[in-house]
């Protein structure tokens, strides 16, 4: 986990609290916050906020203010307005072919991962692609998925993870998919015309367009600009993973023990966490979003 934006990333989240915490006081002592400026009032409850700790009611009342997931609850999801789902099929065999150049696939541990992976696709939002699980050989603990079904995780976080643990990061990758991340990243590209164009024309894996092409998406692989996401998205998947998993069957509290264990990752070695996690909302933030999401699913909403 990179976490060179974690002084960033903290701030804001505290800012974040803060600014709940300003709405349900301001609530509550709305006799005497008229009293005070907003700045005044401000420093009031920053002061107060170290001794008092929140009540189980301002706890859930945080919850429901501050819903980082509010955007995601009503989402539906399709390909209209983005590649067609069968060039997005071709676009992802061709970035495959490029993954194989640039990483060490490997069986072990694969049936493991198309075990679990292969549970989470059927109660996924988009149980009719054609998912295709794969191991890198890597030190690095990571995972990603790509266009047309491809999640990919390294050998490093199978060994990291058990099976409720691997079912959250499988479940997390294809949230990306359901999401359509990558394609709507790729389609704010420069290169998104010519490769659409390309990708249409395309009828087999050979000949000049594939090497054309093969070329191109190897350069975006190459500069992870399919397989880096912003936080919202990082957070969309984070929603569509703990729900997606919990209605496979996994209990949701590995996501948490998985964010716990790259915590640790993380304080004792951060060259060991790749990509995944580098632009990812804080652990802290995730921990506590998932928490959040537990509690109301338990419920029933
Ligand atoms: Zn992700």
């Amino acid at each position: 986990m990179n976490f060179q934006g974690m002084n960033a990333s903290e701030s804001l989240r505290k800012q974040s609290m803060n600014r709940s915490i300003v709405r349900i006081f301001s609530a509550l002592i709305v006799g005497a916050a008229l009293c005070f400026t907003t700045e005044q009032s401000l420093a009031l409850i920053q002061s107060s906020r170290n001794v008092l700790a929140p009540s189980r009611a301002a706890t859930a009342s945080l919850v429901q203010f501050d819903d980082p997931y509010s955007d995601f609850r009503n989402a539906r999801y399709s390909n209209a307005g983005l590649l067609s789902e069968g060039d997005e099929l071709k676009l992802g065999m061709q970035l495959h072919r490029e993954v194989t150049k640039k990483f060490n696939l490997t069986n072990v541990g694969l049936d493991r991962v198309e075990r679990v992976g292969q549970r989470c696709a059927k109660t996924s939002l988009r149980p009719n692609m054609l998912y295709k699980f794969h191991v890198v050989q890597s030190r690095e603990i990571n995972g990603f998925s790509l266009p047309g079904g491809h999640v990919y995780i390294t050998t490093a976080l199978l060994r990291l993870a058990n099976d409720t643990e691997l079912a959250s990061v499988l479940a997390h990758e294809i949230g990306h998919i359901v999401a359509r991340h990558s394609l709507k990243t790729l389609q704010k590209s420069q290169e998104y015309d010519e490769i659409a164009k390309s990708i249409g024309e395309l009828t087999g894996v050979a000949g000049s367009t594939a090497r054309d092409i093969g070329v191109a998406l190897g350069q975006m692989l190459g500069s992870q600009l399919l397989t880096a996401h912003s936080r919202d998205e990082e957070r969309e998947a984070d929603f569509l993973g703990v729900r997606g998993m919990a209605r496979a069957g996994f209990d949701p509290q590995g996501m948490i023990t998985m964010f716990q264990k790259l915590q640790r990752v993380e304080e004792q070695d951060s060259s060991l966490l790749g990509t995944l996690f580098s632009d990812h909302p804080d652990a802290g933030e995730r921990i506590e979003n998932t928490r959040s999401e537990i509690a109301r699913m338990r419920r029933g909403r």
